[in-house]
């Protein structure tokens, strides 16, 4: 007897929960994180040199000192202060905003829910780079959005691709809504678009009336110090912009946010209020106060510092380890390698031999929404230490090389 007939709800569900899927990352987190098992598989922040005493101290005061505002519900378009400051941040990638179009959100997550939510019907387009986030994918199938697949190179999203994929849709009747890019050290694929693509595919969707969604979590997190400009930063009027605070500062926070046009905002405030009422004013102070009171632009300094030190032992161990015919991308800052295996490899059914030898990853097919990517996968390289690093390669690359061997 399966689970399903046991189900007594079976028949009543929404036609949108048969697009919901396990995500290939949470069913593994309870593997990946016993002690043994080096986890290249998910992107936690490595948050070990935050000054938790000084946060702890911060969280005391704020409840003593402004409990009554900020255990009270609150603005669905979230704090004043929270909003001139994030406009502050995002002037870093020569964005000019104001804080009545920024929208505070649960995570970028349920920005990227909120966008989906109010562009698209069931059947609408969204284009997305192959691959793409998995997160977002989920979001998009809860809508019953369809997703089509862009090619990237090591230069992000090719225009040319692009606008041979807008034809396609078009000459098939189907609707485009949304382009979903992910610009800086991208996830899962550690690429960057290139500045000089940025205006190209800015334009192409401009001419082509499709909505472009700038997701930018790591956007401070390149290695040369150097911060793109964002797309957003050009085209005020066709791009919505979405930020977090999850890479930079805290992911248990959930404080993440959305610039959009005018208009788009106003939408935007109305479907964070019907999901959520408000974001966590708790939270948003906690954020708005460490922004206020603390070296923050330090701390993302040495965030900078840790993760490059980890992608230089990845592709050090990468380097040494991997079969030959394997290749990767060089990520110039962020979380991620994406691998691509030799021919004949399937990453998706080799996990379990994998997680046996002790090392975890996600499989290529799991950052598709059409089932490609069997012989790619991403390694993160954001938490272990550079040893541990090192020694999940040497790892993974035993369970290659087994797989040679039959
Ligand atoms: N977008 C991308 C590209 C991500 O990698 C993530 C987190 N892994 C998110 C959005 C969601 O981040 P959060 O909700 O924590 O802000």
């Amino acid at each position: 007897m399966t689970g399903n007939s046991l189900d007594p709800h079976l028949n009543r569900y929404a036609r949108r929960t048969e697009g919901m899927r396990a995500s290939a990352i949470r069913a593994l987190f309870a593997v990946a994180s016993r002690p043994e098992v080096v986890s290249l598989a998910g992107g936690m922040p490595y948050l070990n040199s935050l000054p938790l005493g000084m946060l702890g101290q911060d969280v005391n005061q704020l409840v003593a000192e402004e409990g009554l505002t900020a255990l009270q519900y609150g603005s669905g378009q979230g704090i004043l202060a929270l909003r001139e400051q994030i406009c502050e941040v995002m002037a870093l990638e020569g964005i000019q905003a104001h804080p009545d179009d920024v929208v505070v959100t649960v995570g970028s997550q349920m920005a990227l829910d909120l966008v989906t939510r109010i562009f698209c019907d069931p059947g609408d387009v969204i284009l997305a780079e192959a691959p793409s986030y998995v997160g977002a994918l989920g979001t998009f199938a809860a809508y019953q959005a369809q997703v089509v697949h862009v090619a990237m190179d090591a230069d992000g999203l090719i225009p040319e691709a692009l606008t041979a994929a807008i034809a396609s849709c078009r000459a098939a009747g189907r609707r485009i809504k949304l382009l979903y890019t992910i610009p800086n050290f991208h996830n899962p694929a550690g690429v960057t678009l290139s500045d000089e693509r940025r205006g190209v595919i800015a334009r192409i969707c401009r001419d082509e009336g499709i909505t472009l969604l700038e997701d930018n979590p790591y956007g401070l997190l390149g290695f040369d110090d150097a911060v793109h400009r964002a797309i957003r930063a050009d085209d005020p009027d066709n791009v919505i912009y979405l930020g977090s605070f999850s890479k930079t500062f805290a992911p248990g926070l959930r404080v993440g946010w959305v610039l959009a046009p005018h208009a788009v905002r106003e939408k935007l405030v109305l479907a964070n209020e019907a999901a959520t009422l408000n974001p966590p004013v708790l939270n948003q102070m906690i954020v708005s106060r460490y922004l206020a009171t603390f070296d923050w632009m330090g701390q993302i300094k040495a965030y900078r510092q840790t993760y490059a030190e980890r992608r230089d032992a990845i592709l050090a161990a990468l380097t040494e380890y991997m079969p030959a015919g394997t290749t990767w991308t060089t990520p110039q800052g962020g979380f991620y390698v994406w691998i691509t295996l030799p021919e004949g490899f399937d990453s998706a059914s080799m996990l379990a031999r994998a997680v046996s030898a002790r090392v975890a990853y996600v499989p290529g097919t799991a950052f598709y929404a059409d089932q490609l990517g069997s012989r790619q996968l991403r390694l993160s390289y954001c938490f272990p230490t550079p040893e541990r690093i090192e020694e999940g390669v040497r790892r993974l690359a035993g369970v290659l090389n087994g797989e040679l061997d039959v």
